[in-house]
């Protein structure tokens, strides 16, 4: 294949609720349809993330005891993590792993999980309840409608220099109040979303390889990678 990217998936053995891994199946899938090879490392406790080493990060979601265990050993990785950030990597990180890339997150017992800060939200608890069911949200501004299901018992609230990955339709999004689902800073998209999102939302796929090809081959003529058609089904 012409291309290559390296995906790391960031607490892969850790952080895959709902079937998360899916996503990494998904840009597997698409990636070989535009002569793209994926290599993925799950880059975890006590391992070293190298910035340069890859291309592309993954953050599946998880529960509350595995959050804690990352909180301590992700702060290792902040200075890279943040390196990649911004220098417009391009980053997949659901539900707990999108509340680990902000500030913090409350637990469902109160306790204060701290997350890499490498973003600027943050997230608090709700008094025994969770925000369950299947959500759809719209992108105000490519107008691209996004479909899964949201399983999370934390309220989000995005910072100054964030965008929401859309606006809820329908279920509870980032809070339940401000009608904000997930988040788009540079080429991060956090989100909610399980299902695993990647498999439901191909255009949402196809504009994280498209951002990592264009980063790794600023020179290269990708038109008939963005010409990949979305919305084929597995
Ligand atoms: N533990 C977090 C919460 O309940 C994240 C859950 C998840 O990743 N599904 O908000």
């Amino acid at each position: 294949m012409t291309y290559e990217l390296r995906v790391a998936h960031l607490y892969g053995d850790l952080m895959n609720t709902y079937g998360d891994v899916g996503n990494i199946l998904a840009l597997n899938y698409y990636a070989k349809q535009i002569d793209v090879k994926l290599t993925t490392t799950v880059v975890s406790l006590n391992q070293k993330f190298n910035a340069d080493d890859y291309d592309l990060i993954v953050f599946g979601g998880g529960q509350d005891f595995e959050q804690e265990v990352i909180s301590t050993d992700i702060q290792k990785k902040k200075p890279e993590l943040t390196r990649f950030i911004e220098s417009n990597g391009p980053v997949l990180a659901i539900c707990g792993g999108f509340q680990l890339l902000g500030h913090y997150y409350e637990g469902a017992n109160g306790e204060k999980i701290q997350g890499v800060g490498a973003l600027d939200h943050y997230t608090l608890k709700q008094d025994n309840h969770r925000f369950i069911g299947d959500i759809t949200i719209k992108n105000p501004e490519n107008g691209e409608v996004y479909h899964g299901f949201e399983n999370h018992q934390g309220r989000t609230f995005l910072g100054q220099d964030e965008k929401p990955l859309g606006t809820v339709v329908e279920g509870h999004g980032n809070n339940g109040e401000d009608g904000t689902e997930g988040v788009i800073y540079k080429n991060v998209y956090g989100t909610y979303f399980h299902g695993p999102i990647l498999t439901r939302n191909a255009n949402l796929a196809k504009r994280l390889l498209i951002a990592a090809l264009k980063r790794k081959y600023p020179n290269a003529d990708l038109r008939a990678q963005e010409a990949l058609p979305v919305g084929a089904t597995f």
